[in-house]
Order: structure tokens, then sequence, then C-alpha cells
């Protein structure tokens, strides 16, 4: 069967990581089976609109190096696919509805409903419903109302007493009763529907055939069960995806512990490659030990019947460095040097540069330790720059101020007698261990202090070969400053 799935971000906000997991996974289900991926922008609720934030959507969700078939910018045959300019689709079927008798009007006040919930919690009500009153009106009365242009909403008329019964297709036969449900507004005074009337006649309209949604809407699904039987229309199947949580926590992703929202991350300086490659993991299993995925080999192997069944899964952000560290040092070195300065202007961070050539060494140097290109500017500093030395770290391996003074001399006057073409790693380790030897010091006294002395730093990647790419007058320069 040709799939059609969609993802239906609403701009309330920066897409957040776990909505591009959930794209991820509806774009590659549809992919398998040559279908079609919908992006639908969801933008019903006016008062949390923020402005600018659907393009910023378009733009984070191609940073990622995914894409959809049918949408906003591409089109289709569904168009349009941003719900503020479908408000007469929506009317129309929430009048159908009234028509049938499976939703009526409802004029109350805020006041009276106001009133009504207080009423309810006095009570001692576990959740406050609608008390169906203007279900009661009579047909007159709605038409006189009507007429005088009385403001009004659309309430869907949920059955009493009854078990609504879906299928999850990872979850189960779920049932809930709709004793629970509130009389939902599907349209509200303001012309516009709200999300449960707006996505139920997209998903019918549009012909999805699956629903891969994050675990948080569970509780909107059985009222979507109600207005697609209302209408009489067939179900789509649906899978509710594991939310995510914080390694060290049972709570959803906090900004507290580090970024959240989809863009953040590729601002922190992840690939967007091995973005996806994590994501693919959160709520979906390839029961191998195989764990670095291409998106091609995603689509390939992704299928609903591996999806977790599970309500949380574990966002592991030491897992996250890890596959990022992975492809950063799969890359070729210039592609790498490439995506390094392009992540520099598009998120305005001035990146240590000299040359190309220069660049290319350092990042040589390092890359081993490089987990996100926002780590590049720390961990190159000194190649930059002159450091900054503490004269305590100077003097820990040494021992005394004036055995460091002693151990740098030495090397100082050894280094500015070689010449600058023999300036290279085998020639700096070969005369520098031939002192050591001479002098009697211990490797770690003599090689830890010209380390802090020249680099300002106890880590840095191997000492000669950080000399040879500093360059004999960088290293004589700084050995001088003691
Ligand atoms: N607009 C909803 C959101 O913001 C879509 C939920 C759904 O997939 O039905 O995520």
């Amino acid at each position: 069967m040709k799939m059609r799935t969609r993802m239906a971000p609403s701009p309330t906000g920066e897409i957040h990581i776990g909505s591009m997991r959930t794209l991820l996974y509806n774009c590659a289900l549809a992919k398998k089976s040559g279908g079609k991926f919908i992006l639908r922008i969801e933008d019903t609720d006016r008062e949390r609109y923020v402005e600018g934030a659907v393009e910023r959507t378009f733009e984070v969700i191609k940073d990622y190096g995914l894409s959809w078939d049918e949408g906003p910018v591409v089109v289709g045959p569904h168009k349009p696919y941003i719900q503020s300019e479908r408000l007469d689709i929506y009317k129309k079927y929430a009048l159908e509805l009234v028509e049938k008798g499976k939703a009526y009007y409802c004029f109350c006040s805020k006041e009276r409903l106001a009133e009504m919930r207080e009423e309810q919690e006095k009570k001692g009500f576990p959740t406050t419903k609608y008390d169906k009153h203007c279900l009661g009106l009579a047909e007159e009365e709605v038409k006189k109302y009507l007429e005088e242009g009385k403001e009004y909403v659309i309430r869907l008329n949920v059955p009493k007493g009854e078990k609504i019964n879906f299928k999850d297709e990872v979850l189960g036969d779920l049932s809930f009763p709709s004793d629970d449900i509130d009389d939902q507004v599907l349209l509200k005074s303001d012309g516009y529907p709200t999300y449960h009337l707006a996505v139920v006649v997209d998903d019918h309209l549009m012909e999805i055939t699956h629903i891969l949604r994050g675990m948080e809407w569970l509780p909107s699904t059985p009222k979507h069960i109600l207005l697609f039987k209302a209408f009489g229309w067939d179900l789509p199947k649906f899978v509710h995806l594991p939310l995510l949580r914080e390694a060290d926590s049972t709570k959803k992703l906090s900004k507290r512990s580090g970024s959240v929202a989809a863009v953040d991350f590729l601002k922190d300086g992840y690939l967007p490659e091995a973005l996806l490659n994590f994501l693919m993991f959160l709520g979906w299993n390839p029961g191998t030990e195989k764990e670095i995925y291409t998106l091609e080999e995603f689509v390939e192997d992704f299928s609903i019947e591996k999806v977790q069944k599970s309500d949380l899964v574990v966002f592991d952000r030491q897992k996250l460095l890890w596959f990022n560290g992975m492809y950063i040092r799969g890359l070729d070195i210039k592609e790498l040097l490439e995506k390094l300065s392009d992540w520099g202007k598009k998120f305005d961070v001035k990146i240590n540069s000299k040359d190309k050539d220069f660049d290319l060494r350092v990042l040589e140097l390092i890359r081993e330790r490089l987990r996100t290109l926002s780590e590049w500017n720390e961990l190159t500093d000194y190649f930059y720059n002159k450091p900054e030395i503490d004269g305590e770290l100077l003097n820990k391996y040494s021992g005394s101020g004036e055995k460091t003074k002693e151990i740098v001399n030495k090397y100082l006057e050894l280094y500015e007698s070689i010449d600058e073409k023999d300036w290279n790693f085998e020639n700096l380790e070969k005369v520098s261990h031939e002192l050591l030897e001479k002098e009697g010091y211990k490797p770690k006294e003599a090689f830890m202090t010209l380390r802090v002395i020249v680099t300002g730093r106890s880590f840095s990647p191997p000492l000669f070969n950080t000399f040879e790419v500093l360059g004999k007058t960088n290293v004589v320069k700084r050995m001088s400053s003691i």
C-alpha cells in the first residue's frame, strides 16, 4: 500500500527536537512505500502564533536534510496546506455535523461557563465538562440567536456511556470511556476551527493513511475517532511515539539540561547527519548492533513493527555527542573545514581561522577531540592567540619557578638553534629527547612544562606535532616570555 503520512507542526515557537524525530519517522515511512509525506501547518491557535515560526520551521527541516512531498512551498493536490487558509472548509464540515445532529451550536457566555465550572469544582468533579446546556435549545431558539448574530461556538455532541475503541498499531487495542470526554468545541467564535476539527478534516481530505505522532496526543485520539465516525469516514492507522526524557530524570526534555529546539542543536554545532542518526533510535530499534545509519539505510530498515512500545525514551545527550564525534571523524578533512566555516557564517560565530592550510593542519591535530563544531574555538584557541599562562600550572610539573625557568631556557636555546627547514615533528621529537637525556630531566617535568608555556594548558594534541604546526617563531616567542 502506498502510504500517505504527515507531520503537522504548529507555529507556536521553534520546532522541538522531538517533532523532528516524529517528522523523520513519518518521512521515512512514506518514502519506504513510495508514498507521500505531507507537511501541514496547523496555525489555528492565533493566541499562541509566533511570527516567523512557519518560515523557520521550513528552514530547519531543510537544514536537517529532510523534505516533504506535498505541503507549503512545494504545494500539491490538496492545497492549501496552511490551516488558516482553509477556514471555509472547516466551517462547512462543522455545519455538516450540526446538520447530522452530531454537533450543536452553543451560545453560552464566558460568565455562564465560568460559573458552571466553579460549581462542578465545588462538587468535586475530577474534570469540569460542558453541561450540554445548549443541546437542549429548541430549533427556533437557535435560529433566532443566529439571526440576531449572537456569538456562538459549535460543539461536538459526545455520546454518553459509550466506549471509544481503537487500535494503536504499536500499543494495541485501546478503549476510552466517552464519559471522560468533554463536548469539544469544534469551531470557535472567531470562525477558526479547533485543533481537533481541523486535524480530522485535513487528515481525511489529504488522504492520510498513517498518523505517527507523539504520545502527548494520545488523549486527543478518542475525540478524533468520534469525529471520524461522526463524519462516516474511514480511520487512518495510528501510532503514538514515545516521548523523550532526559537521561537523569523521569521528566521530559528540559532547557535546563541543554537545547530542546531543533535549530539549537544545529547552533550547538551538531551535524544534521549525526542528529538524524541519533533521532532514528529514539523510539525505533532495528534489533541489531548496527548504529550508524544513513537516511537511505534508515528508510530501508524502518517499519512500524520496530517502533518501541513505550511511553518514554531516553534522550541521551552523551550518546548524541558520541554520534557527532563519529560523523566528524568520518568526514573528509577539507569537507569538515568547510562545514565549520559554513556553520560559523550561518550562526554568526567568528571561528578561529588564519589561512586554509594552517586551519587544516590544526583541524587534523584536534579532530579526534572535536565533538561539536562549536568546540573548535575553545579547542584551538592557543593555535591562533598567545595564551594566558597560569603561574601555578606552569610550575606544577617542574616543582618550582626556578626549575621551570631552567627547563624553558634550555629548550629555548635548543629550539632557537633549529633551522626553520628542520622545524618538523620528527626532528623536534629527536632533539628534545636528546636534551632530556643529557640534562637528566623526567619526561613529564620537562614536556608538561613546555606544553603549559606554549599552549597555556596541560592538555593538547601530541606536543611536537603541536609545535610543528605552531611554527618556530610562535614557539620561541612564547617560551621567551618566561
Ligand atoms: N499541530 C499538532 C502539533 O503541534 C499536531 C499533532 C498531530 O500530529 O496530530 O504537534
